[in-house]
């Protein structure tokens, strides 16, 4: 019997799954399992749309077509926690299994806070995150850095500190540090994160610390809630699933590996936090001087779905059909976001004018975090 804590290695016991799997397919198959066994109603992953730099989210109710969203898409820079609450809200007494990141974590959670998601209708499985990059700079980065037509790239990964290609006559890897120097790599605010193993989900999967001749074969599985100990046993004995006790010199590895990662986020936001504290109110204006008023920033912000409309239509601060805006516009977005910013990078991301939004709210918020409890995207939600 798994118990909360316990780590295994896991992989699917279906070949095809096996195959299709970035580590060995363990998600896939839990997640099929789960649909299978009617633990859940449908499942919102993330599957290859036109390209490997098109991540499109997709519900699936068919336990037949989860193994088309096998496999990890390192320029998927979506978040779910908002499609999460549209999928609860449209189907009121459906339970769905999701596949998520740290920062999916976090914004479910900040909604459960607001009583906007209920978190025993969602079965999380976790999966590590050391970061994702941006398409379009991605393509960039391909075609500059790598010397390769971005089109010619079947796989990409982020594995030992590199990132790594495969493409139609070979493979190239260049180590991530490299690229950021340069101004590619990883979104900034993925540099900044600190939520690397996403123990706040039922389980926490990923390939850090598999190791001998499971490694790229098996995902390395972290049980982080009774819940998650009842879907790797019951997966297990209805045989979707083979694991075995992870390998303790894996363990010792995969922790390293966090700890280090861990020590670069935070190398990383002293270094952008110091190059904004200098200046913080005269950068604000000057970059949100560019601001086109297309509300994107709000309506793709996990935290700041109430405050919506009235931001945009009723707010008596903010003069409508100005642009660029007033600064209050922006005050006011910060206002409501500040004590729940999680850095998940969307408003930044989705910002048609290139604003470093995130930067901002993440260097007001991260110094609230400092002081506030609970502290964000974890308690009241311990699983
Ligand atoms: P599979 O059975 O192949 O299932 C993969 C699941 O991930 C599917 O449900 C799929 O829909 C989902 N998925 C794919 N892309 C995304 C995305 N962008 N956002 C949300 N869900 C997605 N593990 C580590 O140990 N260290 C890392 O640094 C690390 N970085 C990662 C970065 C990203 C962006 C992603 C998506 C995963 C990362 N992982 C990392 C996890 C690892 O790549 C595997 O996903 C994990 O080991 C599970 O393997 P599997 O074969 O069981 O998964
Ligand atoms: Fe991964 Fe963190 Fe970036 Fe989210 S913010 S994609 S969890 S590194
Ligand atoms: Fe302005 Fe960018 Fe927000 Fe659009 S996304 S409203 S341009 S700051
Ligand atoms: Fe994410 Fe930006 Fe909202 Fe912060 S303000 S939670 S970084 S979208």
């Amino acid at each position: 019997m798994a118990a909360i804590g316990d780590m295994f290695y896991t992989w699917a016991a279906d070949a095809d799954v096996l195959k299709k799997g970035e580590c060995g397919g363990a998600i896939t198959a839990l997640q099929q399992y789960a649909l299978k066994s009617g633990m859940v109603d449908a499942v919102l992953a993330v599957r290859k749309g036109a390209d490997l730099y098109d991540a499109v989210p997709t519900v699936i109710t068919d336990p037949a077509e989860i193994a088309e969203t096998a496999g990890s898409l390192h320029c998927g820079t979506l978040l779910l926690s908002k499609l999460v609450k549209d999928y609860l809200d449209a189907n009121k007494t459906a339970k769905l299994g999701v596949t998520v990141k740290g920062c999916d974590t976090m914004g479910l959670i900040e909604l459960a806070k607001r009583n906007a998601v209920d978190m025993d209708r969602l079965l999380l499985l976790g999966v590590n995150c050391g970061g994702s990059v941006s398409p379009v700079l991605a393509r960039k980065m391909i075609a500059e850095k790598f010397e390769v037509d971005p089109d010619a790239v079947h796989k990409e990964e982020i594995d030992k500190g590199q990132f790594i290609i495969e493409y139609e006559g070979g493979h190239k890897g260049i180590k991530i540090d490299d690229l950021e120097d340069e101004g590619y790599g990883r979104r900034s605010n993925c540099r900044r994160c600190l939520y690397k193993v996403p123990r706040q989900a039922d389980l926490a999967c990923g390939n850090w610390g598999v190791i001998g001749e499971k490694a790229g074969n098996a995902t390395f599985v972290e049980v982080c809630s009774e819940k998650g100990a009842k879907l790797l046993d019951a997966a297990a004995k209805a045989g979707a699933v083979a694991t075995e006790p992870a390998n303790p010199k894996g363990i010792e590895i995969r922790g390293k590996v966090e700890g280090a990662m861990l020590n670069l986020g935070n190398k990383w936001r002293k270094k952008d936090f110091e190059a904004l504290a200098s200046d913080l109110w005269g950068t604000i204006a000057r970059e949100t001087g560019r601001c086109i008023k297309c509300y994107s920033c709000i309506e793709n912000c996990p935290v700041c779905f109430p405050a919506a409309d009235e931001l945009k239509g009723k707010s008596r601060m903010v003069v409508s059909g100005e642009v660029p805006p007033n600064p209050m516009f922006h005050l006011r977005r910060f206002a409501h976001i500040s004590d729940s910013c999680i850095n998940c990078g969307q408003c930044e991301e989705l910002c048609p004018m290139d604003i470093p939004l995130a930067l901002f709210s993440h260097a007001v918020r991260s110094e609230g975090d400092t002081a506030f409890e609970p502290k964000l995207g974890k308690a009241p939600y311990t699983n």
